[in-house]
């Protein structure tokens, strides 16, 4: 038992709405409290399925949750901010196909769920014993057995306003508010066009995302390297899948959704830990 993985518990329902970043249409997300000890929940439509790794359907440009019959996108922002307060026991009700991606961030999230918390017991981590590797010849994720929490994303793009940036984020001993919360989704301006002509990103707007163009930011940054900090955010988020938070070093190489998740699932599947 860990008693620096404070967990918390959500003591009323908080109920969020907004535009969906990939339909353009309006979603309301409700996060209730839920049953001790039963972990996390989404329900869309009378259908209802665990928040875990085997309820991922899909992760092309966002983290999809659903079954057969229902499915909830762009479900990672939220995650992250349910991670950092170790609210592991909630449920998730959403009307839309997506969560409301809101200003891009998961500081939104933050601060509508804060003031609704309070302080439970401690929560017992995942604690993982061997290395677990995943990845490509351009991006990878590599998780280390550790006697701590600590993530750290690099990534490099050839870009005058991108090139290589780097953050380093210790959930028990920074805050998630102040360094990883208020960074937003971005996108290189090439790929909003690209986007745009294929009909996807309908609900994408300046207000959501940080653009990214040759001459600068689509407008100014609120933390230094803000695009790797939103991508350290993303793998909080999708960290969250493994029901518990990870004691692990965690060294991501320009990855994204695709290598987080199979990183949870790997884990999960080789059990190469044990609940601490
Ligand atoms: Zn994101």
């Amino acid at each position: 038992m860990h008693a620096n993985w404070l967990s918390h518990q959500i003591t009323r329902p908080v109920e969020i709405g907004g535009i969906g970043v990939h339909s353009g249409e309006h979603c309301v997300v409700t996060v209730k409290p839920g049953i001790p000890g039963g972990g996390c929940w989404m329900e869309r439509a009378g259908e209802r399925w665990p928040v875990t790794i085997d309820s991922v359907v899909d992760v092309e440009r966002c983290t999809v949750l659903g079954n057969a019959r229902q499915r909830v996108a762009t479900v990672e922002h939220l995650l992250a901010a349910l991670a950092s307060f170790n609210l592991y026991d909630c449920e998730i009700e959403v009307q839309g196909g997506e969560i409301p991606i809101l200003d891009g961030s998961a500081l939104p999230f933050v601060e509508a769920l804060r003031p609704n918390l309070v302080a439970g017991g401690p929560v017992c981590p995942y604690v993982l014993e061997q290395p677990v590797w995943v990845g490509n010849e351009s991006s990878q994720v590599l998780a280390l057995p550790s006697d701590t929490s600590r993530l750290h994303y690099s990534l490099y793009y050839p870009h005058p306003q991108l090139g290589y940036q780097e953050v380093t984020f210790a959930p028990q001993q920074q805050s998630f508010a102040d360094e990883l919360a208020p960074a937003r989704t971005f996108a290189l301006e090439q790929e909003v066009e690209w986007l745009r002509a294929k009909g996807l990103a309908r609900g994408g707007s300046l207000d959501n995302a940080l653009v990214v163009r040759s001459e600068g930011f689509s407008s100014p940054l609120r933390l230094p390297m803000e695009p790797v900090r939103h991508k350290c955010l993303d793998l909080l988020g999708d960290l969250y899948l493994l029901g518990r938070p990870l004691q692990a070093q965690v060294l991501a190489v320009k990855a994204g959704h695709r290598w987080h998740t199979d990183l949870v699932r790997k884990m999960q599947q080789e059990v190469v830990g044990h609940v601490g």
